[in-house]
């Protein structure tokens, strides 16, 4: 049966939401298929559930053919299970936390390593039962900081998410052969929704573990940044990619003696510079500063917050004024200094205040004589140079700082280290050090996989016996899908909306094909519904589903309006049928991609529809 347009609901808006920043955002509440209900969270309508259920459709198809098996999990979580993990500090204040008329706390899940470690632990004891691959389609929660871009961030939206479970990285059933078939599989799946995607290198973050790579929609509205060398060879997101070498350099002159200036509320990197410009009435470049970060690190195996833990230290972190820290980079660095896996954050202002450091107006020779810190200076922040920094005074700063003066043991102390720990920027040297250039360009993250190792299997007690009969900690990988995202990402990329509306590719459309009949009634009206059901009989030739659908828009309206809100809710291939052309015995095809129009005999007019849908 083809839906017909009066007996469904479609709220176009002539108006653009003025919330709204980027096409998808816009486009989506405008043409009907969504509606906000509160902050970062949407009513899915008729058409948006339909594109939706079509994304999930070929993600389930392609994981099933994968050899994936669908299981179904929780949403309410025992926080307990997110202690053990020590994930209930690590995630942060992007955990929704409930709690139930007995007092007791549950997380809303925003993912679900640890629901599903516990499952598999307590069914699977051999390497016989090995290797297992567990997904689910699944509404996740997540107290975004900032929700924004409609459902391309949204505090509650659909993640594909699987999990993979083996006795080893290496070999016949081990992880690296699932993880290749997971990337692989996900190629399949962003190929059949149509989108043009790459893939990065990516930090597996706060998942613990090593190796991962992230599925990108390049677009400049994207919230990503990724890196490409102009040499073909090396592609990463911000949080992953590393910056070439770089020479560094603490001998050579001073540029003068150090002289302490007074900079009154200055704490920024920005104020300093103005403060030089216009107090000083000298031009001071952001680049000619060293900024510095104090950062609180722990070890992992240290689960309290407290700070009078006694494996609680200070990592000083030195970029240039122009840089920004890279964090990931830094922890990684920090894990290497505590000899175990870190964790690190900025340090909070009474803490860092109590134990002497000026916050905002720090240096690197805070370090000298400190027992408790550790430093860390990028390479190009470790040169000789005209350098303003802290003065370690509140309202102080110091010019010609000079390393070898300033941190005499520079070059000789096991708690000082240079390493690469700021973003990359464009025109960084590439990491594969041939002489390749890093170039820029923003996408949105649709999915990532991971290479987990052991991190849940250890905290979870999740072991298998393997054919020695010894305990070995079950290694495990993770695969998500953004289903939401994808849809955004759909209309956001190059060709997926113009100024009229969205631009569907056929695979997640909400319907294949619009018939749209000038005026619904008499033989208009018998054309338009015997050609929709010529098209639903037809078999589609791709992954969209088991048969076309179409939708006629027998709204008694101008056709200026029925035709503008087609071009809206962006159907692939349109059906006109007037009055004129029927006498001639023809209707008239459209491609919303602009590619097609024309007029085509009636009878003939099913079968140029599947043809032409099969290019869509
Ligand atoms: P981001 O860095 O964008 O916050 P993430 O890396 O935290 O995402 P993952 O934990 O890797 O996300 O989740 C898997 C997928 O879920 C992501 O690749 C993305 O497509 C999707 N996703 C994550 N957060 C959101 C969100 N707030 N709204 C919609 N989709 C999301
Ligand atoms: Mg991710």
């Amino acid at each position: 049966m083809p839906t017909f347009w009066t007996r469904t609901l479609i709220p176009t808006l002539r108006q653009v939401p003025a919330e709204a920043e980027v096409p998808s955002h816009q486009l989506m509440l405008r043409a009907g298929y969504i509606r906000k209900l509160a902050a970062g969270v949407y009513d899915y309508l008729p058409l948006g559930w339909r594109s939706l259920n079509k994304a999930m459709a070929i993600v389930r198809q392609e994981m099933n053919a994968a050899g994936a098996n669908e299981v179904m999990l929780p949403v309410l979580q025992p926080i307990e299970l997110w202690e053990r993990t020590g994930r209930r500090r690590d995630y942060g204040e992007n955990l929704f936390i409930v709690q139930d008329r007995h007092g007791r706390h549950q997380a809303l899940g925003p993912t679900h390593e640890e629901v599903i470690t516990e499952l598999v632990s307590a069914y699977i004891e051999s390497y016989r039962d090995l290797p297992l691959n567990l997904y689910q389609i699944q509404t996740k929660f997540r107290d975004e900081f900032r929700p924004r871009f409609g459902v391309l961030r949204s505090r509650e939206f659909q993640m594909k998410d699987a999990y993979s479970f083996h006795l080893s990285l290496k070999g016949d059933g081990g992880l690296d052969i699932e993880y290749q078939n997971m990337y692989a599989t996900y190629c399949r799946i962003f190929e059949a929704c149509g989108l043009p995607y790459e893939v990065v290198q990516a930090e597996s973050g706060e998942m613990g573990g090593s190796g991962s790579h992230q599925f990108t929609v390049l677009t400049p509205t994207g919230e990503d940044t990724i890196f490409k060398s102009d040499k073909g060879n090396y592609a990463a997101n911000l949080e992953k990619c590393e910056v070439g070498p770089r020479p560094h350099n603490f001998e050579g002159k001073a540029t003068g003696e150090l002289e302490e200036i007074s900079t009154p509320n200055c704490p920024g990197i920005e104020d300093v510079c103005h403060f030089f410009k216009n107090k000083l009435g000298s031009k001071l470049k952001t680049r000619s500063i060293l900024k510095s970060l104090v950062y609180v690190a722990t070890r992992s195996s240290d689960r309290s917050d407290e700070r009078t833990a006694k494996d609680t230290y200070y990592l000083l972190a030195i970029v240039r004024g122009d840089h920004d820290v890279n964090e990931e980079k830094l922890r990684a660095c920090a894990s290497e200094l505590l000899g175990e896996t870190a964790h690190i954050r900025l340090a909070p202002e009474d803490l860092a205040q109590a134990d002497g450091w000026a916050l905002g107006f720090v240096g690197p020779h805070a370090f000298n004589g400190r027992e408790d810190t550790y430093l860390v200076v990028d390479p190009d922040a470790a040169q000789v140079s005209f350098w303003v920094t802290g003065a370690n005074e509140v309202n102080h700063h110091v010019k010609h700082f000079t390393w070898k003066r300033e941190v005499p043991q520079i070059t000789k102390h096991d708690r000082i280290k240079v390493a690469d720990i700021r973003d990359a920027i464009e025109g960084d040297p590439s990491p594969k050090n041939d002489g390749g250039v890093l170039n820029a360009s923003r996408g949105i993250e649709v999915g990532q996989v991971f290479k987990l190792g052991t991190k849940y299997s250890n905290t979870l007690d999740a072991a298998v016996l393997d054919n020695q009969n010894q305990r070995k900690p079950i290694i495990m990988g993770c695969y998500g899908i953004g289903i939401n995202r994808i849809l955004a990402a759909a209309i956001e990329c190059k060709g997926g909306h113009d100024e009229q509306g969205i631009i569907w590719p056929a695979a997640l459309a909400p319907y294949e094909v619009l018939v749209t009949p000038i005026k619904f009634d008499g033989q208009i009206q018998q054309v338009a519904e015997q050609l929709a059901a010529q098209i639903e009989r037809a078999t589609p030739n791709q992954n969209y589903g088991p048969r076309f659908n179409v939708l006629i828009d027998d709204r008694p309206e101008r056709p200026g309006v029925k035709f503008a809100d087609g071009d809206l809710i962006g159907i692939p291939l349109r059906i006109t049928i007037g009055e004129k052309g029927l006498k001639e015995g023809r209707v008239e095809l459209k491609t919303r991609n602009g590619e097609t129009s024309e007029p085509v005999p009636v009878d003939q007019a099913a079968d140029r529809c599947v043809e032409l849908l099969r290019n869509l």
